[in-house]
């Protein structure tokens, strides 16, 4: 067999009829496409989660069940409503109703991932459709049956030896002969019950079925040709990439560029896989590859903003010469499996960003009552809201002189909270009052990039 690729097409390229056309192009335009990710179509897995919460009135309820309804069967109508798939589509659309009346008797994070799959499950079923009414071989699969996952619902971790195996006993051979079409964002614990890997998960699940079948590529295929100097929504000068190196992306995905998911690249970069991304709407556009290696390496490549930050302070006197109080602190972090993003220290006291990256499906706070009340006996502490981190990417920014007089002439009028240089160099990132950050964003952008 030739290079295999993996495609992944978001939620925009599998919105409606037309886009799912689009992205069917794209799909049969490379031989070496056999297998196919799917997002659920724009909206979907919003309306899911809403559902999921079980607090929707009887008029929200049925108002979002309707919306579902119309975004599958528009589709349908324009694939020619065929028997088959329209009975799978309406049998689906019933079991999310049904979850739906037991979430509002009860709603916890299993019984949520359930409901919230059927995006993908249905967004799945109509772009396979689509690909044979043009003639092409394309097999539905339930990735349920290849990506295996722990139970941690909402946000589960790959177990990726099983998921090898069985892509490569479920699939292996038939991607052979069609082109095989399945949902990203899913997976089953080793009971079957239906799991998600966290919001916008599918770039994740493309990576990791990749790297189980050893394909040559990945590309992600989204509304966007490839990855920018920044989000073009918010800096109107941002500049698509034509190449970056696996790190300069990882960064990028971490610190918010929400084109990637941030676990993406670690399959991509175990198995050095390039990665590919573009737009599905306009693939001749062109896009961003992301490899281990680059012909350049500038020092400033891309800004990155990620909102809704919490900064927690904590204060203790006993901490002046002390040992013990960080491994304390973070002892009660870990057993609350809160993970931590940023930290600087003084000398009584220590601020820390937690990591909000690939958030849970159901959206839970990160700190709960419980972990505060535990910091709380050890010493005191401010949780601050309103901030946004704002990240600089490049290479050497820590080897190099004078990055940080020309980082802060980039944004002198303006308030920094916490910095945090150093320990990569490849980013420098610092945390700013929300309200600002769009205005810093782009004076960095303008002052160091173009
Ligand atoms: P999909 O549904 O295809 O997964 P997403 O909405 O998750 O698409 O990601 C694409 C969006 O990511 C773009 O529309 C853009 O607004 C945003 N984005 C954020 N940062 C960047 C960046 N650096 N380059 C390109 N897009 C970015
Ligand atoms: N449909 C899921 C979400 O909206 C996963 C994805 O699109 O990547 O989060
Ligand atoms: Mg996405």
């Amino acid at each position: 067999m030739t290079a295999l690729n993996v495609a992944k097409f978001g939620g925009t390229s599998v919105a409606d009829a037309t886009a799912m056309g689009l992205s069917a192009d794209v799909v049969v335009a490379n031989p070496d496409t056999r297998l196919v990710v799917l997002s659920a179509s724009a909206g979907v897995t919003n309306l899911l989660v809403a559902i999921a919460n079980g607090q929707l009135d009887d008029a929200a309820l049925a108002e979002h069940l309707g919306k579902l309804h119309q975004i599958q069967h528009n589709i349908l109508t324009a694939l020619g409503n065929p028997a088959e798939v329209v009975a799978i589509i309406n049998s689906q659309l019933d079991e999310v109703a049904t979850l739906a009346a037991q979430a509002r008797q009860h709603s916890d994070a299993e019984l949520a991932d359930r409901l919230i799959a059927y995006g993908e499950m249905m967004s799945s079923r109509l772009f396979t459709e689509l690909l044979n009414q043009r003639g092409h071989r394309a097999v539905w699969a339930d990735v349920r049956t290849l990506l295996r996952t722990d139970s941690r619902f909402g946000k589960a971790n790959v177990d990726l030896d099983t998921t090898r195996a069985q892509c490569q006993r479920e699939i292996g051979g038939l991607m052979n002969d069609a082109i095989v079409v399945t949902q990203g964002f899913i997976g089953a614990d080793s009971e079957g019950r239906t799991t998600t890997l966290g919001r916008g998960g599918s770039d994740y699940s493309a990576a990791l079925l990749g790297e189980a079948l050893d394909v040559a590529t990945i590309e992600i295929w989204t509304d966007v040709p490839g990855i920018y100097t920044m989000d073009p929504r918010l800096v109107s000068r941002a500049k698509p990439i034509p190449e970056i190196t696996f790190a300069e992306a990882a960064e990028m995905a971490t610190f918010g560029a929400k084109v990637l998911h941030p676990s993406t690249l670690q399959p991509a970069v175990r198995q050095n896989i390039p990665v590919f991304v573009g737009s599905s709407r306009d693939p001749a556009a062109g896009g961003t590859w992301i490899r281990a290696e680059t012909s350049s390496s500038p020092l400033f490549r891309a800004v990155a903003l990620r909102r809704n930050q919490v900064l927690l302070t904590l204060h203790s006197p006993n901490m002046v010469h002390a040992y013990g109080f960080l491994a304390e602190v973070f002892g009660i972090l870990a057993r609350h499996r809160i993970s931590v993003d940023l930290i600087t220290t003084s000398e009584v006291s220590v601020a820390l960003t937690l990591d909000h990256t690939g958030s849970q499906t159901n959206g839970d706070s990160l700190l709960s009552e419980a972990v505060l009340a535990e910091l709380g006996a050890l010493c005191k502490v401010k949780v601050e809201t309103g901030l946004s981190l704002v990240a600089l990417i490049g290479n050497r920014m820590s080897e190099v002189n004078g990055v940080g007089g020309q980082v802060f002439a980039a944004i002198d009028s303006h308030n920094i909270r916490m910095i945090c240089y150093g320990a990569s160099t490849h980013n420098l990132c610092f945390l700013v009052n929300e309200a600002e950050a769009v205005n810093i964003v782009n004076c960095l952008h303008h002052g160091l990039i173009g």
